[in-house]
């Protein structure tokens, strides 16, 4: 789960990670009350979505080439920013093109900016560990930098036995060139946000750009925190953080019925129970040339509600030209699974080529229902001829010129 940057800054401050004061709004007449309590001379008012780059990003249908974070210094310019963001799509590098509509704004009080440096922490599968980066590109993309400078970037490996030590700290410090009082300053920051991380089950936490004031503090900028979802309910404040209307709606609706459901770009929708199976059909249909349009895990418990509700979602997706499901039936019996999918089919009404391969116990009796049910249902027997039968089926629908 992903937050807003509002958010993972009041949780940063519970953890006494310096960040700037600053307010969240929803429209032009709360961002001008928030920049007048804050005081000025400066504010930054500053788009609210689930994706970085938004200050070198651009506004839809807006020929000012003004991003979606600003500068500005004086509350009028702070009430017409607001007024210039507030339900506009924003496309940034990490939006893809379609960009994100802007519902909420932060206005925070203006840095005086020194240095502008990088802190990421997040769990190195190859390690398996807990790995703090850091880099003096701040402000600038890290797969960026470790592209073209990785020699720019400093990593530090925990070992989850021993955890942080403040010489860990220390040394990504001095690494980016800090000295004097700035090295302690930054030493507490990384120690405190590293508590934060672990206490609070995050997968990622950035803070991009990490700056260095005028004055010598270490301060949060900007932040991001990803968040395990399988430890959410260790921390109900968090899950109340989440902002559906930055979700894929699919997504969401997926995860209300315990379904597993990862949107992808391809053309096949796929139901399959067993996130192993869901990534061999998955693979196997690419290797008919074809591209699965999602990941969707029905789980071991594939019921009938379950499974209707599976292919609302499949439909649901336009792209969609075919469907594979692939049932194993195991604990579950291949005839129940059948007398699931005709039901879900009559229910949702099909209008995409569908193609079952079911395996299992009771697989000849769970065919036999497919075969009466008078839906134009195409069995398969194996993997590969269920993935050989789909693609052929979407692409005879194409010839055709279309669904
Ligand atoms: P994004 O990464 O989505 O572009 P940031 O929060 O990192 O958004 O902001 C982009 C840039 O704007 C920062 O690198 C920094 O230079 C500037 N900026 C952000 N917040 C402030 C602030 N409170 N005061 C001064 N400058 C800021
Ligand atoms: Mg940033």
């Amino acid at each position: 789960m992903n937050i807003h940057e509002y958010q993972a800054k009041e949780l940063l401050r519970r953890y006494d990670v310096l960040v700037p004061h600053g307010r969240v709004v929803f429209t032009p007449d709360e961002a001008a009350h928030a920049a007048r309590k804050l005081g000025g001379p400066v504010w930054v008012v500053k788009s609210q979505i689930h994706a970085g780059g938004r200050g070198a990003g651009r506004f839809l249908d807006d020929s000012s080439d003004k991003g979606g974070v600003r500068v500005v210094k004086s509350i009028d310019d702070v009430r017409a920013s607001a007024a210039q963001m507030l339900g506009k799509t924003l496309v940034t590098r990490q939006t893809g093109p379609a960009g994100r509509v802007v519902r909420r704004l932060y206005v925070e009080e203006g840095c005086d900016i020194a240095r502008e440096l990088y802190l990421g922490i997040l769990i190195d599968r190859a390690t398996s560990r807990i790995t703090i980066m850091a880099s003096t590109e701040g402000g600038m993309e890290i797969e960026e930098v470790a592209a073209r400078t990785p020699e720019k970037i400093l990593k530090v490996a925990i070992d989850p036995a021993s955890g942080i030590q403040p010489f860990h700290a220390r040394r990504l410090a001095f690494g980016l060139g800090l000295s004097g009082k700035q090295v302690g300053a930054a030493t507490r920051f990384i120690l405190s946000t590293y508590r934060a991380f672990t206490e609070l089950d995050a997968s990622i936490v950035e803070i991009n750009p990490l700056v260095v004031t005028g004055s010598g503090d270490v301060m949060a900028l900007d932040a991001k925190f990803n968040f395990d979802d399988n430890a959410l309910f260790r921390h109900p404040d968090i899950e109340a953080m989440r902002d559906e209307s930055e979700e894929d709606p699919a997504e969401t609706e997926a995860a209300r019925h315990a379904l597993n459901y990862v949107r992808l770009d391809g053309n096949i929708g796929c139901m399959v129970n067993g996130a192993g199976l869901a990534m061999a059909t998955m693979d196997i249909i690419k290797l008919h040339g074809a591209e699965p349009a999602n990941f969707l895990d029905v789980g071991g418990g594939a019921t009938r509600e379950r499974v209707t509700t599976a292919f609302r979602l499949i439909l649901a997706d336009p792209k969609v030209e075919g469907i594979l499901v692939n049932i194993f039936g195991g604990i579950m019996r291949c005839d129940v699974i059948a007398e699931g999918v005709v039901a879900a089919a009559r229910e949702v009404g099909l209008t995409v080529p569908l193609v079952v391969r079911l395996e299992g116990t009771n697989v000849d009796l769970g065919k036999q229902i497919l075969r009466d049910s008078g839906l134009p249902i195409v069995s398969a027997n194996d993997l590969a001829d269920a993935a050989a039968k789909v693609v052929a089926a979407v692409r005879a629908t194409q010839k055709k010129g279309g669904k």
